[in-house]
């Protein structure tokens, strides 16, 4: 009898599974509890899987040899606890896809901020040494969708933590962390150290010819570091020493050494500016480095990268006001890291519904830079009290066409509008491309 995989969830990684499962000839079933959209819906059925929506059915459930778990279920979803309760294997969509990838390698890339931007521009960076290579994650397609239609010799995979918490044997032979800080608290217990294990899973299997890069100045990370048994080569990043293997920052310039292999790049040539860009950008030539790309391709590329929507995007300069995009800055980190790359007076656009933000940490970034705080959002209270006695000008406004109206009202030539709401956007807008998206059309219409 064919055995019976059920995949939770018809997300674009839970049905990239159901394709990747149906055609490795298992009896595939997917359940959402949900609604499924509209395109998922036809291809589910173009490819002859069976599936339900808005409610999971035990008896189809229950009757599976193993459960493919979209990384939006918690853990203490009833479903999950019936599944566990009868002892059927439970595992993520990467552990599923990565049985079936052969020879190829797998990059991954994981951490609290700055993934998708590590991921697209280590992408970049192969692409332009002519791999042969897919961007799978968050951007681009699930990994098992990648495997299932399209496989590659290289995948570099942007991975959450949820999708790290259900692996077995899933094994990169280049793993990243970028960063930890606290996020998603609300499925790890509320207690940091299961956040933490969670990221550091990534290296779990590495071997020893694997490498593990990771940031040297980030105190989570190094505080954890020693309480994992890892295997593989370690190869930190820092902009605080110098060091005899990794990439490290000094003189606005990069240096990067491996094995025998050395190179130095100005950071004036890096395509994507800003401190935390110069750790990506750290982080993805090390990754590269590690897949033995060579280093003129390496420079190359960091040099002709183009950056991603929402992430500091620069929107337009007009009558010598500069907008900057940061939407995706969706906590007080992110926004912190946006801030101190600025170099010229901001009037910043923040707000939005705060996920338990610490306004603390941007206090000193602030009354250093920023004139003018535009607050975006139906519930600005707590940015009153946190500004209102080191910035002179604070404004509410309730929608991008306002905020925007308002900053471009109290701005001067040389000055800069910057969008880090460090909240996430739900009051107003959709998700955060929405508010991206709306700001962008504000500004074009000025
Ligand atoms: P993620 O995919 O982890 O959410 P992104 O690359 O989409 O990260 O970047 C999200 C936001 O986080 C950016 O707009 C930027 O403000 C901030 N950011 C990016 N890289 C870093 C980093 N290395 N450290 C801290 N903040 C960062």
């Amino acid at each position: 009898m064919k055995k019976r995989v059920v995949i939770l969830g018809a997300g674009e990684s839970g049905v990239g599974a159901a394709l990747l499962a149906k055609e490795k000839g298992f009896d595939v079933f997917v359940s959402d509890g949900g609604s499924i959209a509209d395109s998922y819906i036809k291809e589910l059925n173009d490819h002859q899987i069976s599936f339900e929506q808005g409610g999971h059915d035990e008896e189809l459930i229950l009757n599976a040899d193993e459960v493919v778990k979209s990384p939006g279920i918690p853990e203490k979803a009833l479903i999950i606890k019936k599944i566990r309760e009868k002892n059927i294997s439970i595992i993520s969509e990467i552990e599923f896809a990565y049985r079936y990838i052969g020879k190829s390698k797998i990059v991954a890339i994981t951490g609290s901020n700055g993934k998708t931007t590590t991921t697209a521009l280590t992408y970049h960076i192969c692409k332009h040494a002519g791999q042969d290579c897919a961007l799978v994650g968050n951007i681009g397609f699930s990994f098992a969708r990648q495997v299932a239609q399209d496989p590659k010799s290289i995948y570099v995979a942007e991975i959450s933590s949820f999708q790290l918490d259900d692996i077995v044997n899933f094994r990169p032979q280049v793993a990243v962390i970028t960063n930890i800080t606290e996020d998603h608290l609300d499925r790890y217990d509320y207690k940091i150290e299961n956040y933490i294990s969670s990221k550091f899973k990534i290296t779990a299997n590495q071997q020893e010819g694997d490498v593990f890069i990771y940031n040297l100045d980030d105190k989570t990370t190094n505080e954890y570091l020693n309480h994992y048994p890892i295997k593989s080569t370690k190869a930190p990043i820092t902009m605080s020493k110098e060091i005899p293997q990794g990439a490290y920052l000094t003189n606005a310039k990069m240096y990067l050494k491996w094995k025998n292999e050395e190179m130095q790049m100005s950071v004036e040539d890096f395509a994507i500016k800003g401190k935390h860009n110069q750790y990506n950008s750290m982080a993805a030539s090390m990754a590269a480095t590690a897949l033995d790309i060579r280093k003129e391709k390496i420079r190359e590329a960091l040099q002709t990268f183009e950056s991603l929507q929402h992430r500091m995007e620069k929107v337009a300069t007009i009558k010598g006001v500069e907008f900057i995009n940061d939407s995706k800055a969706t906590n007080v980190n992110s926004t912190w890291y946006a801030l101190e790359s600025m170099n010229k007076p901001v009037i910043m656009i923040l707000g939005g519904v705060d996920k338990g933000n610490d306004y603390d940490l941007l206090k000193e970034l602030v009354s250093e830079k920023v004139k003018a705080i535009i607050c975006m959002g139906t519930d600005n209270a707590k940015i009153h009290e946190a500004f209102g006695e080191i910035v002179p000008l604070i404004v509410d406004t309730e929608s991008a066409k306002e905020a925007v109206q308002s900053a471009f009202h109290y701005a001067n030539k040389g000055e800069v509008v910057l969008l880090s709401p460090a909240c996430a956007s739900f009051d107003l807008f959709k998700n955060y491309e929405d508010r991206g998206n709306q700001f962008k059309e504000a500004v074009r219409d000025l």
